[in-house]
């Protein structure tokens, strides 16, 4: 294996981007976890059966009161609190393990988005880059779920292009006065602090606004296809008055709290991805094994078999992506001294640790859920596109995680764009390939590279395919890996999930770098990768069908 260099620039001795360079050591996976970590994600897993999936017609009615009071309790268990420093009143858990707990909460799209958001987005820019006094004022009512917090970032007309804001902040004698309008803001019906991104003088600029400051209103909740429980609006903002104390890091420099909150925050989306693709795949093995055709239950027929099998294994190679990045994620911030008092600049350097796994990881993972949310649809058949059964929901509520957190397209170019201008492009040109996808990957860097050098970045079509490439080299490398340490009947089924999904990536990966070839005038180059043949869709299917889904938590 080639010397490994420090791909991303980051602190030495951290590994974000490492997989890019064939490194796959002192993977983290989920079997890692200990009992105790193992009976926080259960009881978070049996919260949301219980209290959750029972009540979700109402939900999706806004019934008044009805989601608070949920998101109150899940609270009251410690899970909105998981990883907030124990400085700052948290349970200072590791990253992966919140990520974990809240996966299994996020069996539904509309409490997951809720809490999912409260719990990230709308805290962790406090918690990382907020003042002493900040904190203390804040995170008391945000972790307790006494308030809720909501992330205000976009604009009607600036969404992808977010830096392109037009809320302004004036300053005025003792504060600023922030006059603008924010769009989509999940949480906005109850959230009573709002993270909200505005311009001064200095640039873009971060501050934590109550619902309560004068100048403040909430529109009415948009009308949306899925996700009808949680809620949706714009922010009015109508020279709201904030007060000087409220601004979040350094006036200026508030993109770097905006894109680091979204960093963790795209990490902790693929979780919450996972939980309505684990709900998916739960509904389709049970009705699989329940609806009969041609006198015999749907699940014997190896279509549907392979259906199940395949959404399995994306899945497995979603989760080990998952947690791989939760340890490169932990592995930075137990860097940082909460009690410095430059631990705002550590964290923000800890964040952009995993900028690159982040991103293919939201993308990953959004596009498992499609898969998962799809397949279980087809496979319920006529009853599946009726709202008596659950598929319909998760599949309505699946769409919006391709869209939001930057879409997907967005991330694409995103993980391109970073991977050139880091030089990390560059540096693959001289690495060994540990195996033939990785081999495949970078023949294709190669040959982008020296067609086009930094110009590639102006080519989004090879962006994109250089981006899937690397998602799916590190899906495969991720499953592969995991598979190997994993012990028992979980090893068995990880070690069939990682073969299955390295077929299946293996086609994705020989599309992409015939593209790349060809767009760059080399399409003589061999793209072929050696198969199994889909020898493990039986076994898969099987373990689905016994487990009465994904049988691993
Ligand atoms: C239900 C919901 C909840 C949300 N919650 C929040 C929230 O809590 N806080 C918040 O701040 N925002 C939130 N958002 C906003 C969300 O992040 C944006 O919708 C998203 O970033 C996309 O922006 P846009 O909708 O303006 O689409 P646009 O940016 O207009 O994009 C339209 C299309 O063009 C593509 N596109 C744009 N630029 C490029 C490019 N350079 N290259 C290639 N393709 C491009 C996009 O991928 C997309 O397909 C939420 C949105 C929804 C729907």
């Amino acid at each position: 294996m080639s010397a490994m260099p420090d791909p991303t620039g980051a602190t030495q001795g951290l590994r974000g981007g490492a997989f890019l360079f064939g490194e796959t050591e002192d993977l983290f996976s989920p079997e890692q976890f200990d009992a105790d970590s193992r009976l926080m994600v259960e009881t978070a897993y049996s919260f949301c059966k219980k209290e959750v999936l029972p009540v979700l017609d109402r939900l999706d009615a806004q019934e008044d009161g009805l989601m608070e009071s949920l998101v109150r309790k899940a609270c009251e268990l410690g899970f909105a609190a998981c990883e907030a420093p124990e400085r700052c009143g948290g349970l200072g858990l590791t990253k992966s393990l919140a990520t974990r707990i809240l996966e299994a909460l996020s069996l539904n799209g509309s409490f997951s988005t809720t809490f999912g958001v409260h719990a990230g987005i709308a805290q962790s820019p406090i918690v990382l880059f907020g003042s002493d006094a900040l904190r203390e004022k804040y995170l008391p009512h945000l972790l307790s779920g006494e308030w809720m917090g909501a992330y205000a970032l976009s604009e009607p007309n600036s969404g992808s292009d977010a830096l392109s804001l037009q809320t302004k902040a004036e300053r005025t004698a003792d504060g600023y006065r922030l006059t603008g309008t924010k769009m989509w803001i999940s949480n906005a019906k109850w959230a009573q602090t709002f993270i909200v991104f505005a311009r001064t003088n200095e640039g873009v600029t971060a501050f934590v606004v109550e619902r309560s400051f004068p100048g403040v209103t909430v529109g009415p909740e948009e009308h949306k296809m899925g996700l009808k429980g949680s809620s949706t609006a714009r922010l009015e903002l109508e020279g709201a008055l904030v007060p000087e104390e409220n601004l979040l890091y350094v006036e200026g420099e508030g993109h770097r709290v905006a894109f680091n909150a979204l960093n963790l925050g795209r990490f902790k989306l693929a979780a919450m991805a996972l939980g309505p693709a684990r709900a998916a795949l739960h509904h389709a093995a049970q009705y699989a094994k329940q609806r009969k055709q041609f006198g015999r239950p749907i699940s014997e027929f190896g279509l549907i078999r392979e259906k199940l099998a395949r959404c399995a294994a994306m899945f497995y190679a979603a989760e080990s992506m998952l947690y791989r990045t939760g340890g490169i994620v932990d592995h930075a911030f137990q860097q940082v001294d909460d009690a410095a008092p430059d631990r705002a600049e550590k964290y923000r350097r800890a964040a952009e640790e995993c900028a690159i796994e982040a991103s293919i990881g939201k993308v990953f993972a959004t596009e498992t859920l499609a898969l998962c949310a799809d397949e279980a649809l087809q496979i319920h058949g006529g009853y599946g596109f009726t709202e008596e059964f659950p598929v319909a929901r998760i599949y309505r509520d699946a769409r919006v995680t391709r869209i939001y957190e930057g879409t997907n397209e967005i991330n694409r170019i995103f993980v391109a764009t970073r991977l050139t201008k880091k030089g990390v492009f560059q540096q693959l040109l001289d690495c060994e390939a540990t195996d033939e996808c990785h081999d495949l990957f970078l023949r294709s860097v190669r040959a982008a590279w020296e067609t086009m050098g930094e110009n590639l970045i102006s080519d989004q079509q090879i962006c994109a395919r250089l981006s899937d490439m690397a998602m799916n080299l590190y899906a495969v490398q991720s499953a592969a890996v995991r598979a190997t340490q994993a012990t028992g009947p979980q090893g068995e089924f990880g070690r069939a999930c990682a073969a299955l999904w390295r077929e299946q990536a293996g086609v994705a990966l020989a599309a992409a770098a015939a593209e790349v070839f060809g767009r760059c005038g080399k399409a003589g180059e061999p793209v072929s990768l050696s198969s199994s043949g889909g020898k493990d869709v039986d076994a898969i299917a099987t373990a689905v069908l016994e487990s009465d889904g994904y049988p691993i938590l």
